[in-house]
């Protein structure tokens, strides 16, 4: 069998099936980072690096994977941008295509998933996009050790963050594998 390791994914189906398959290592690896004794501006440099590698790779627009499956929060400044764009009052935009999210006061999501601006696979809005989904997958954001249970969530759905986390993993082998064996060992490094 061929492995998967040390190549780039970008069928979504696979990296799907891959976060299943890759669940209990995923966790065992944020518990690594988690106690490494590199600074969090350390690690983001390195993950920022990682991520201008492999965004140079991926073509978001043959994706749209996070317009499928992700609900983009929306405040009112999101909400008067995206109307701009599309030349929409904002009362009818906020009936047409948002609800309430959550207990949240003020932030919105859209009724639909799919993204209902998502057009055979490019977003007929973008220039005027909320931020949401303009800061997506957040891997440039700093503190990526703080943020590791939304980059697991994020791992399954985004070729960016699943490429990024797997040459993570590869970049930290060494020392990922000896505290694991180290430690309980009930985990074992795969295809
Ligand atoms: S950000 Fe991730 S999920 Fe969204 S289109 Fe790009 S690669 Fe696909
Ligand atoms: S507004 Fe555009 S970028 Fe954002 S989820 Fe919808 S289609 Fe995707």
């Amino acid at each position: 069998m061929n492995s998967s390791r040390g190549r780039i994914i970008t069928d979504c189906q696979e990296i799907a099936a891959l976060a299943v398959a890759r669940e209990v290592e995923n966790m065992t690896f944020r518990t690594y980072l988690k106690q490494l004794p590199l600074t969090s501006e350390t690690l983001d440099g390195l993950v920022q690096e990682l991520t201008g590698r492999v965004t140079a790779q991926i073509d978001c627009t043959q994706c749209a994977n996070c317009c499928r499956c992700i609900h983009p929060l929306l405040d009112a400044a999101d909400v008067v941008e995206c109307t701009a764009g599309l030349q929409m009052p904002v009362e009818k935009f906020e009936e047409v295509y948002l609800e309430p999210w959550g207990d949240e006061v003020g932030k919105y999501a859209f009724r639909e998933l799919p993204c209902p601006f998502l057009k055979q696979q490019h977003c007929i809005n973008y220039e005027h996009r909320p931020a949401n989904c303009r800061a997506y997958p957040y891997l440039d954001k700093r503190g990526f050790v703080f943020r590791l249970w939304g980059v697991i969530d994020n791992y399954g759905i985004c070729p960016i963050v699943f490429n990024v986390y797997e040459q993570l993993k590869a970049e930290l082998r060494e020392g990922f594998v000896a505290w694991v064996e180290y430690g309980d060992g009930n985990w074992m490094w795969g295809d």
